[in-house]
């Protein structure tokens, strides 16, 4: 799932499978879905 953490006064939504950080819920989201149960190969 994604969660939502504050660094530094800003909030971002991490996924929490992987740990990738990002800036808008709607990307987390998005990649959530494609990140859960398969390999993320697609992030380098
Ligand atoms: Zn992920």
């Amino acid at each position: 799932m994604v969660v939502q953490t504050e660094r530094e006064d800003t909030i971002w939504y991490e996924c929490e499978t992987c740990g990738l950080l990002f800036d808008e819920r709607s990307d987390a989201s998005e990649h959530e879905k494609r990140c859960d149960d398969s390999d993320p190969s697609y992030i380098q």
